[in-house]
């Protein structure tokens, strides 16, 4: 297989460049993953699944992608948006917020939480976070957990990191019994973020934090371990027993799973570029003494809500369970038509999450199954990169990814397809492996739903045929199998009820 020639943002060098896999046709991506603390929101989801696009475009067109996303559940503070953050975990925070939802009877149906068990709180969160993911159709998530490490299985890596950079002179112990990282030691701290040694010295304009400074070599240096035998998720380690600090976990769990000092591609939030991002860099490049930890570094834009930023008191604030349960639209939203909205733009674009976008997406989506159920077989030939429209699709996604680009070379096709049917369910399959929007959620099975688009068929085949008493019936035992049913211009759409 020759790969076409592939050019991604970097954000390390701020330059397209053309990817070049350290071991092809193995890639070797990690994806900063989730806090576990609260359900993910449609934000969160929105840097999840742009992870997700990257590597179904990356197996389309012949890379083996050996994918890590981690689960953050220890060390993990609220103020996250400076250097060595202070506040509180955000798994003892999420306890407080339980405890006081229990009191005030805010707690939802079938929640019911030890405040003061984290690892509870953990578990109960990764768990919807993967039922989500899995129902957005994110690949990773069908491979949890070999693939999806929780930080709180890797502190021995962690410890031992930190004795390596206190080893190489590259961390120290403070008075304050903390184990900082000195970041006077690596002279390439602040490339990523702009946030050079020199800028984060004066006056530092709130991007370190200002406590523990007495103590520290630089304002900039941030924590590896901290000793806190208050703290309700603690190790015993040589630096008493507490915790680790929440960048150190990634630099551990990409270096234990993907099994190398360097890796090619390193996704997140734009939020994450620094300092988390950036400290990052700088653990594993001294733990290990290479000259890059991930060769690309990719971060997804934030969602905007209605033309604000999400928050909760604005009242615009979504999981994915908000949406497809129906809080934006007031009706239920199938898991694909949510998919697409986060997708649909590049990813380094500003993406607007609306009502109109989201009733606009699910009219792609019903478009595209009409047209693939119109076409009148099952039978898909196998269809090459080098078909024309296949072509133009994946020439889209190698411009960066242009998610945009790529759908409309896929509407483009669908007007005059101009090839037999099997040949155009080819296409639409390869469209689909990075799409995952065609076919009704993996939710279920594979099984049941091979079944429900084949009875959907049927009844849109008897409505056609004005056998209403057969479409009636199909209507009637889809109903009862747990699926809204709708009539729209396009055909039969049935969606599966949440409980
Ligand atoms: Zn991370």
């Amino acid at each position: 297989m020759q790969p076409p020639e592939i050019r991604f943002y970097n954000a390390l060098t701020k330059r397209l460049e053309p990817f070049a896999p350290v071991d092809p046709p193995r890639v070797y991506m990690y994806n900063c993953g989730p806090t576990v603390y609260d359900y993910a929101h449609i934000g969160n989801f929105k840097a999840f699944l742009f992870a997700d696009v990257l590597r179904r475009f990356l197996e389309l067109v012949g890379y083996d992608v050996l994918q890590v996303m981690n689960l953050t559940d220890v060390g993990h503070m609220t103020e996250d948006d400076v250097a060595d953050g202070g506040g509180q975990d955000k798994m003892e925070a999420a306890g407080e917020r339980l405890a006081q939802d229990k009191k005030s009877g805010k707690l939802p149906d079938g929640v019911d939480l030890d405040p003061n068990d984290p690892y509870q709180i953990a578990q109960f969160y990764i768990d919807a976070f993967i039922a989500d993911a899995k129902l957005l159709g994110v690949k990773v998530a069908e491979e949890y957990p070999a693939r999806m490490p929780r930080a709180t299985d890797y502190v021995p890596g962690m410890q031992a990191m930190t004795q390596t950079l206190i080893d190489k002179g590259h961390a120290y112990v403070a008075e304050d019994g903390v184990v900082y990282f000195s970041v006077a030691s690596f002279p390439g701290y602040g490339k990523l973020s702009g946030n050079t040694l020199d800028k984060l010295r004066g006056g530092a304009g709130g991007r370190v934090n200002d406590a523990h400074q007495s103590v520290k070599r630089h304002p900039g240096d941030f924590l590896l371990w901290k000793p806190d035998g208050s703290h309700l998720m603690k190790w015993d380690s040589p630096w008493g027993a507490g915790y680790p600090g929440w960048h150190l976990e990634c630099s551990v769990m990409a270096r234990e799973l993907l099994g190398r000092d360097v890796i090619d591609i390193h996704t997140g939030g734009e939020d994450n570029i620094f300092p988390h991002h950036e400290c990052e860099i700088a653990q594993s490049r001294c733990a290990h003494g290479t000259d890059s930890f991930a060769n690309v570094w990719m971060h997804a834009r934030h969602l905007m809500v209605e033309g604000e930023k999400m928050s909760k008191s604005k009242g615009n604030f979504y999981t994915v369970r908000d949406v497809i349960g129906g809080k934006v639209t007031g009706n239920t939203v199938d898991p694909a038509v949510l998919r697409l909205e986060l997708i649909k733009a590049q990813y380094r674009s500003n993406l607007n999450f609306t009502r109109k976008g989201l009733e606009d997406s699910a009219s792609a989506v019903r478009k595209l199954r009409a047209f693939a159920g119109s076409l009148g077989t099952n039978e898909a030939a196998a269809v090459g990169l080098d078909h024309p429209a296949v072509a133009r699709f994946v020439d889209a996604l190698a411009d960066d990814l242009n998610t945009a680009g790529a759908l409309g070379e896929v509407f483009g096709y669908l007007i005059d397809p101009d090839d037999d049917p099997a040949v155009t369910r080819g296409v639409l399959a390869r469209f689909d492996a990075v799409l995952g929007v065609l076919e009704p959620s993996q939710e279920g099975g594979q099984g049941d739903h091979g079944r429900i688009s084949e009875r959907v068929a049927a009844l849109d085949a008897a409505r056609a045929a004005k056998d209403f008493a057969t479409s009636d019936a199909i209507r009637a035992e889809l109903e009862a199998a747990g699926y809204d049913v709708k009539t729209t211009k396009d055909g039969t759409v049935a969606t599966r009820r949440l409980a």
